[in-house]
């Protein structure tokens, strides 16, 4: 009773300051499973919500909870789709309680301005920026480094992840990070010379310099920027000259400490048709890579953008999407916003044999209708050669890997195995755990965010978890 008590009070300090819509899509349901005076343990219901939670709302939630425990030093998240299960009663189930609470406004204080007309002026006065920012971006476990990473820039540029490379295939949200992060230093740090370019605006900019025999004050301009970022660096390709270019400004920042920031269709090995020695520059570059969402993720994309346009996809209909719409973000957004389209002429409500329809008008195959792809084709050939990889990188035997013994030497390598099974080839905790002698799914779940932090904090291991990557997934 006490803790059901303490859960809603914290939830009503919670709606106190995040947005109402970010509340309904976020935290949908949410329970406590372990609370004492310094610590409170969430459940949330999916990985999708809990890596949210803690990316964005962290301070939030942790402030919101602190009002009503005093000595708190520590919030967490633990994935338990068992709140679900309707005979929980412990659980706060966000949209519900919203109308509660404003039921109960309203009754106590009728006439005065609702909080909706007010929210609904905010969201109005929105700038063109505001397509990237991070409200609306979505973490998933093949992300989250590279938006981790973007964030410590934003909170002290040139002081970590520098120099920082990004790559990733199209439509994955390279564009949307970077952009976000070159508003947010501009907001945050405004004594900074802060220059976001394309590669292609580069050359652009570079030949034109050539012509009118300004090269100088071109260098000039770019040795005086504290933050460079540019996009799409696959553009330069070829273009020895601007790469020269590039290569002089890039050792002029980094020698003063200033940050820079690039994107990148290819991971640094992968870079043919560059200049022998900017690549070897790159490959000693802080790198994170974005990867594809799986289905889960991609289910939890749609619904989320569904949301955001208030608009509502039945269930059956979604998971078809997510199932067969595969590659990037961009394409979910697009067929999400055909049905909107859709809708909006005609009213009605997109089901199953009209998607099915639609789909294969947008040439997209599907599979036999209604049924669902497995997730996710990887190159990989087992488990065994993962562990085996990681083995052979930090030089230990595949049986230490999965045994028991705690020693240091071995507990890196069994949670990188173990992180890699899971983001990588999309293992369950429960065959995960089989395979590590035997271990529960908590204990994997443990390992794996552990890891996860540790990524954070750690650029030598997270250089060595992309080497890892790199020689088994390109
Ligand atoms: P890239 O630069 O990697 O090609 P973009 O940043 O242009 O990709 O992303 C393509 C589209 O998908 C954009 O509309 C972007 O807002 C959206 N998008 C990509 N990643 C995410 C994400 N994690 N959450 C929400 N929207 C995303
Ligand atoms: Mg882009």
């Amino acid at each position: 009773m006490q803790k059901q008590f303490k859960l809603k009070n914290i939830v009503i300090n919670i709606i106190d300051t995040v947005k109402k819509q970010d509340f309904l899509v976020y935290f949908r349901k949410i329970t406590i499973t372990e609370i004492n005076e310094k610590e409170i343990v969430f459940w949330v219901v999916s990985s999708f919500m809990k890596d949210n939670l803690e990316a964005k709302f962290y301070n939030d939630i942790f402030n919101a909870a602190k009002l009503e425990v005093r000595d708190l030093e520590k919030i967490s998240f633990v994935v338990d789709q068992n709140i679900d299960n309707p005979s929980n009663t412990d659980v706060v189930d966000c949209a519900k309680f919203l109308n509660e609470i404003a039921k109960t406004k309203k009754s106590k204080k009728t006439g005065e301005n609702d909080e909706d007309s007010h929210h609904q002026e905010i969201t109005s006065t929105k700038s063109v920026n505001d397509r990237y920012n991070l409200s609306n971006f979505i973490v998933w476990s093949d992300n989250q480094l590279a938006y981790s990473a973007c964030e410590a820039v934003c909170r002290n540029p040139g002081k970590s992840y520098n120099p920082l490379y990004i790559y990733g295939d199209v439509w994955l949200g390279k564009t949307h990070l970077l952009q976000w992060a070159w508003n947010e230093i501009i907001k945050k740090f405004k004594d900074k010379k802060i220059v976001y370019t394309t590669a292609d605006k580069f050359i652009t900019e570079y030949v034109s310099a050539v012509k009118k025999r300004s090269i100088e004050r071109l260098r000039q301009k770019y040795r005086e920027v504290d933050v460079l970022i540019i996009d799409d660096v696959q553009f330069l390709a070829k273009k020895e000259q601007t790469q020269n270019e590039l290569y002089n400004i890039f050792n002029i920042l980094y020698e003063s400490s200033k940050q820079i920031i690039i994107s990148w269709d290819r991971a640094p090995k992968e870079l043919e048709n560059l200049e022998p020695r900017l690549r070897s520059r790159f490959e000693w570059w802080i790198t994170v890579d974005i990867g594809r969402p799986d289905f889960e993720t991609r289910l939890a994309i749609l619904q989320e953008k569904a949301r955001n346009n208030e608009f509502m996809i039945p269930q059956d209909v979604a998971e078809f999407v997510a199932a067969n719409v595969t590659e990037n973000v961009r394409e979910l957004e697009w067929v999400l916003n055909q049905m909107i389209a859709e809708y909006e002429l005609s009213w009605n409500t997109p089901t199953l044999p009209r998607i099915a329809e639609k789909l294969k008008k947008l040439s997209f195959t599907t599979d036999i209708l209604g049924s669902v792809k497995v997730p996710q084709k990887t190159t990989i050939k087992s488990y065994e050669d993962i562990i085996r990889k990681v083995g052979e990188h930090f030089g230990i035997e595949f049986e230490w890997i999965v045994g028991q013994n705690r020693k240091k030497e071995f507990m890196i390598p069994r949670q990188v195995s173990m992180y890699l099974l899971k983001t990588k080839m999309h293992y369950t905790y429960e065959r995960i755990g089989n395979i590590f002698s035997g271990r529960n799914h908590a204990a994997v779940l443990y390992s794996c965010n552990k890891l996860e932090w540790l990524l954070k904090k750690d650029q030598g291991l997270l250089h060595d978890v992309n080497v890892i990557r790199d020689s088994m997934w390109i």
